[in-house]
């Protein structure tokens, strides 16, 4: 048996086939363009795989969205109003269907990502876990009892409000919120605070810039935390990866909970960790994905 995975993202396009999300065959990367071009190559990367060949099952799609996630929805499959320029209104799980006519998984590249880190990563064994990414936006996907979390849409995690941090003046960056968790904590809003991105700090204002962030972060995954009881908090993401800043998201969070409700788990290391599949998360998890809707038809 053997599946398909993509994992759509807004600046790149990754496809894999694989027997499993543990056993990745065949990869392949490239930028992503309009979506005539972008999709053809995704959907051309399998038709070669089957065309000398190869048998596949199913093909798992986690994208970039927002995205409509309605089963009963006209619009399932689709990409919803994006800022992406000529993304808006792509029916990115239905083109995939139609070219390849095989059940296709769908869902957003952060709940991919969840998977992803829950089949092969820094979740797994886990049944109920949270996977954020902290990069050019903040996204969090749940996975509850072992199930992605979805009501009328996906969650929504980085925009949770946040108090703001005594003596931080800047306004936020969220065109919709201002200074919910993305925006005060995404990179363009440190980069905003220093003039340039935190990776390129150094010193005093690289200790101060994960210092806030740590906070932030913190205060963020406190909401998420009494809201959804994780087992685990994976954090992905380039800003993730400041030196430092896991200790001091893990000190800020022993603060911010005020030891309520008091376990021991929430204390130990391993509650906050750093993803451990890197940008192959969506990947993975899009085969996670595949197998879902192979096995569901
Ligand atoms: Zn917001």
């Amino acid at each position: 048996m053997m599946f398909g995975g993509v994992e759509a993202g807004g600046t790149k396009f990754v496809c894999v086939t694989g027997s499993s999300a543990e056993d990745i065959v065949s990869e392949v990367r490239f930028p992503t363009r309009a979506p005539e071009d972008t999709l053809a190559d995704a959907a051309g990367f399998f038709s070669e795989f089957t065309s000398s060949g190869g048998v596949l099952e199913a093909v798992g799609v986690a994208s970039f969205g927002p995205l409509e996630l309605r089963l009963t929805n006209p619009e399932y499959g689709f990409i919803r109003a994006t800022p992406k320029t000529g993304w808006s209104h792509t029916d990115i799980a239905g083109h995939f269907r139609r070219g390849l006519r095989l059940p296709i998984g769908f869902d957003t590249d952060v709940n991919g990502a969840a998977l992803g880190e829950g089949r092969a990563g820094a979740a797994r064994g886990l049944s109920t876990f949270v996977y954020m990414t902290v990069g050019t936006g903040i996204g969090a996907g749940a996975v509850i009892n072992g199930e992605v979390a979805h009501g009328l849409v996906h969650a929504e995690m980085g925009h949770v409000l946040v108090p703001r941090l005594p003596g931080d003046d800047y306004p936020g960056g969220c065109v919709f919120h201002g200074d919910c968790l993305e925006g005060m904590a995404s990179g363009p809003a440190l980069a905003a605070r220093w003039g340039r991105p935190a990776e390129e700090l150094g010193g005093r204002d690289l200790h101060d810039a994960v210092e806030l962030e740590a906070f932030y972060l913190a205060a963020g995954l406190r909401n998420v935390i009494y809201t959804i009881a994780p087992e685990r908090i994976v954090l992905g993401g380039g800003v993730s990866r400041l030196p430092d800043l896991l200790t001091r998201i893990r000190a800020k969070l022993q603060e911010t909970l005020a030891g309520y409700p008091g376990l021991a788990e929430h204390e130990t290391p391993d509650f906050v960790v750093g993803a451990a599949l890197g940008g192959r998360a969506g990947a993975v998890g899009a085969l996670v994905l595949a197998e879902v809707a192979a096995r569901e038809g």
